[in-house]
């Protein structure tokens, strides 16, 4: 496993698996001749996408172990599991194994938004049959404003939550309710953005990395969830508000290509990360970063 120094922090690209989404929903107002040329459809429509965490642990002594994001989880009927194609090998829990940590290991969970490809493996069943945290001893960082919506979502939005996935953490004591920008721990902030619902967050890490050089990691959560969202207009049919999400990455991008950030991807098949650079106004990718 490579791992990405920045400052104290070393940072893993985990899957928890793939699954997949109808491919005209995931690229908005795009045409399919364009977008299949990115991500090839299947026979229904689908395109396969990851569901793809970050770790990020702080190496001093006592030091946390941060998860962003925690996938899709397996509180999944067949049924579902076939509309999705979700393939899981073990999962999340059996990838921190390979790294030598158990699910007491984590003592954050930032949750980028309650949709259920990213909130789903905060919880599983137990032997007994109820639904208990994956996570017992951490903390989750939840937007209040998210948080709230997702108890009340619109007719529009409503089938990408999975209540079942968070309703646990209600009362448990390890929910923490942020409010808007939050640094975390020195050098990782919790961003709030609104395009793709109502109080997402996206998170950006900072630190020296192995050249000494200083560099910023922005997990872009659904915001940019993968390369071929980079270019300005292609955004998912499911953003709530698609002209503030237009506006998010502008900045975001334009923030990037001067810092020459890295740029974390939660959906993309192929790459975890990339540098972008600018091509005739759009942001395309400059080099792969492996993590
Ligand atoms: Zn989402």
């Amino acid at each position: 496993m490579l791992g990405l120094q920045l400052g104290h922090y070393t940072l893993h690209a985990i899957l928890d698996g793939t699954f997949a989404l109808d491919g005209g929903a995931m690229f908005g107002v795009v045409p399919k001749t364009l977008w299949q040329k990115a991500l090839p459809a299947d026979a229904e429509n689908r395109v396969s996408l990851a569901l793809r965490t970050l770790l990020i642990v702080d190496e001093r002594p006592g030091g946390r172990r941060i998860l962003v994001d925690v996938g899709i989880g397996d509180l999944w009927s067949e049924k579902n599991r076939v509309i999705y194609k979700i393939a899981r090998n073990g999962g999340l829990t059996a990838r921190l194994a390979e790294l030598g940590l158990c699910a007491n290991d984590i003592t954050d969970v930032v949750i980028t938004h309650l949709h259920f490809d990213h909130v789903g493996g905060a919880t599983a069943r137990a032997a007994d049959g109820n639904v208990r945290l994956t996570f017992p001893r951490a903390t989750h960082h939840v937007q209040r404003r998210n948080w709230s919506w997702a108890h009340h979502p619109s007719e529009r939005d409503c089938r990408s939550y999975l209540p079942e996935t968070f309703s646990a953490l209600e009362g448990s004591g390890k929910l923490h309710l942020v409010e808007g920008e939050t640094e975390l721990l020195p050098g990782v902030f919790l961003l709030p953005s609104e395009g793709h619902t109502v109080g997402a967050q996206l998170v950006r890490v900072v630190g020296s990395d192995a050249s000494g050089t200083q560099t910023a990691l922005v997990f872009c959560g659904d915001l940019i969830p993968t390369r071929a969202h980079l270019r300005a207009a292609w955004h998912m049919a499911y953003d709530l508000y698609p002209l503030t999400l237009l506006e998010e990455k502008r900045l975001l991008l334009a923030q990037a290509l001067e810092e020459r950030s890295i740029l974390f991807f939660p959906h993309d098949p192929n790459i975890a990360a990339c540098r972008a650079r600018d091509v005739q106004g759009e942001a395309v990718l400059d080099e792969v970063v492996a993590l």
